[in-house]
């Protein structure tokens, strides 16, 4: 739609009827107020999505809280996705990412505390990565652990991660059909990522041979969130039992 003058050369502006709308809001995701400090100060894990909304379209901010101490490890993996990503650093020191500072990420990216010394008791970084989910099929995501010794692609656990309401979403794929809390795929996959890297087999490096240090879990504590969001759905359904077996006595 372009505009256009009369003979006086006055601009006709368009009628509002002409113009694009953005759609009213459907109210399946109601607006949400969060203060990413208060979410992070009480979040176990890493890349906890601060809203509850995580399907197809959906605009998904995950907080990560990162610091350092002289028994602190965090390992270092790579992560490629599909969705584009935006990490905001809402505060940091003696970290690779300055208060303040909004990065895209490349699609194959590499992870670790983002710490310039993990030994540093000083040292933090709390950000947010947030990725939009696809409406369309193939959203995935892979995890890949490089051997320590030759540098080499030793594992790649790749797996699809289409949200509820694409067409590929699965929900069996790391939850239950009936969950009434679906798992978030990143965490799922990093789960079982992290549970492939640290076998014996996922330690040895098939090229050179070497055995790798395992990767340290409790800073990221993926397992913990995926087992957490499992319980919720079993408190939910012995609640809604209870109450069934109640109405029914
Ligand atoms: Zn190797």
């Amino acid at each position: 739609m372009s505009l256009t003058t009369n003979k006086h050369d006055t601009v006709i502006l368009p009628q509002l009827s002409e113009a694009r709308e953005i759609p009213r809001p459907s109210g399946a995701r109601e607006p949400l107020k969060v203060s990413v400090y208060e979410r992070v100060s009480k979040q176990v894990a890493q890349l906890v999505p601060i809203f509850p909304y995580d399907d197809a379209g959906a605009i998904v901010p995950c907080a990560a809280v990162m610091w350092g101490g002289p028994e602190r490890e965090h390992g270092q993996y790579f992560h490629w996705n599909t969705a584009s990503e935006v990490v905001i650093t809402w505060g940091s020191n003696n970290a690779m990412l300055s208060t303040g500072q909004i990065m895209a990420t490349q699609k194959y990216h590499g992870v670790n505390s983002f710490l310039k010394d993990e030994k540093d008791p000083e040292a933090f970084v709390i950000v947010t990565v947030t990725q939009r989910q696809s409406t369309e099929e193939g959203q995935k995501e892979a995890m890949v652990a490089k051997c320590q010794e030759c540098k080499q692609e030793m594992i790649r656990h790749e797996y699809d991660a289409g949200p509820f309401g694409a067409p590929d979403f699965d929900p069996a794929r790391f939850g239950r059909e009936d969950d009434f809390i679906r798992q978030f795929s990143t965490q799922a996959g990093s789960s079982e990522f992290a549970a492939i890297r640290n076998s014996a087999e996922g330690r040895a490096c098939p090229g050179c041979g070497f055995e790798n240090v395992p990767l340290p879990t409790e800073p990221w504590n993926w397992t913990r969130m995926v087992k957490q969001t499992r319980i919720v759905n079993s408190a939910y359904h012995a609640l809604t039992a209870a109450a069934e077996a109640e109405r029914t006595a």
